[in-house]
């Protein structure tokens, strides 16, 4: 048989972790491995967090289990705690980040059925989006690697050119519910919507009674230095989806909505056997009790800034090999003008890891909770990288 047995659908690279602690990752052999991916931005506490660790130890030893049948304690806890500390007013919780932005999909289109407007089935979405990778999600994009060989997809998006409000504007028709937007797209190359885009998009719902659901998936959860993207932009949305750093390292998500747009999400409109159950429950909140602390996001945004500086300080002595450094937090990418997803193999090598994106960028996505001498680490071996990626590459 030639089959995998894991179904062969990633080009996993050789770094095989077996355990982590810390902002380190160790291979199978003993290797040591900078973890600067996070697991693609959920490990915001880093490996083996001692007090998370203990929470969610303690909480598999009390209750995992008990389906959204009965009453949930544990549930209610934390989503007031989202709802505290957000635009919110409602949460349902998935247990991944696709089925959060389902979730979102599914409230923003219910939202226009409960108002008698059931032909207000569209979402406008955007180039280069990435909202996950079920049907729903892959049709509310426009990359053929994503949806080559899965037609039909489902109607009902409607894909613009993103950070161009002038081309949502004129999007908008008799059909449409709303709008679908990652704040600061991650896959897509670490690219921020700029303030008038935000803002134009907020109005434009306003007028029209549509629905604003943003894919905060990646930028959420004290990532970019505030808990939430939108807030970047002093606008709120009427939906948002959010999961990776929310259960740090455990499978949870969550759709966020004001009271106003879930006023479609009635008994038996929605259900998952897992989501919210008193295992996520613990982990999520242990990573709210952590990112919470006073002082925590701005630790995220100092270090952020400091690991940014210390990357445009490096960049002028590699320049025919990375162009500047976006993003915002600990959400960065490198613009790169050799092949990102190269560079990030080799830094592999090198015991370094990164995350690669498309617009040739390397996403640089640490756990939140790195220090000074992580930054320093980091930038020294990317740089000692760069200089033998340039040999290797002349060579
Ligand atoms: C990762 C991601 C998703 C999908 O999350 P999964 O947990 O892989 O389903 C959706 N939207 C955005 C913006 C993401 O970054």
């Amino acid at each position: 048989m030639a089959i995998t047995p894991l179904m062969p659908v990633y080009p996993r690279s050789p770094v095989r972790p077996v355990r982590g602690e810390g902002v380190y990752l160790y291979g199978e052999g003993g290797e040591k491995y900078l973890d600067f991916a996070s697991g693609i931005a959920v490990n915001i506490l880093g490996h083996g967090h001692p007090e998370y660790t203990r929470k969610v130890q303690d909480q598999v030893a009390t209750l995992m289990h008990v389906s959204n049948l009965y009453g949930s304690p544990q549930g209610e806890a934390f989503a007031q705690r989202l709802i505290d500390n957000s635009f919110a007013d409602t949460v349902f919780f998935t247990n991944s980040g696709v089925e959060a932005v389902e979730c979102a999909i599914k409230t923003a289109r219910r939202y226009h059925y409960h108002h008698g407007r059931p032909e207000r089935h569209d979402l406008i979405t955007f180039t280069n989006a990435f909202h996950g990778r079920t049907m729903a999600a892959i049709s509310a994009t426009d990359q053929p690697k994503m949806i080559e060989g899965f037609a039909p997809l489902l109607p009902g998006f409607k894909v613009v050119e993103f950070d161009n409000l002038e081309a949502a504007i004129a999007a908008v028709d008799e059909h449409t519910a709303g709008f679908l937007v990652e704040p600061i797209q991650g896959e897509g190359g670490i690219r921020k919507g700029s303030q008038a885009f935000l803002e134009g998009l907020r109005r434009l719902c306003d007028e029209q009674d549509l629905m604003l659901v943003l894919d905060e998936v990646q930028c959420g959860i004290a990532r970019t230095g505030q808990l939430f993207g939108y807030e970047h932009y002093g606008i709120e949305p009427d939906i948002i989806s959010v999961a990776k750093g929310i259960g740090g390292g455990f499978p949870l998500g969550a759709c966020l909505a004001t009271e106003k747009a879930a006023a479609g999400m009635v008994i038996g409109t929605h259900g998952s056997t897992y989501g919210g159950n008193p295992l996520a429950m613990a982990a999520g909140q242990a990573v709210f009790d952590e990112i919470l602390v006073e002082g925590f996001l701005d630790h995220v945004r100092t270090i952020g800034d400091r690991l940014r500086g210390a990357l445009e300080q490096m960049i002028p002595n590699h320049d025919h090999l990375f162009e500047g450094v976006r993003g915002l937090g600990l959400m960065l990418g490198v613009k790169m003008k050799a092949d990102s997803r190269a560079f990030v193999t080799h830094l592999r090598e090198h015991g370094l890891l990164t995350v690669a994106a498309a617009d040739n960028v390397m996403r640089v996505l640490p756990p939140l909770i790195i220090e000074e001498a992580h930054v320093t680490e980091f930038v020294e071996r990317l740089s000692e990288a760069a200089r033998h990626f340039e040999v290797d590459n002349a060579a």
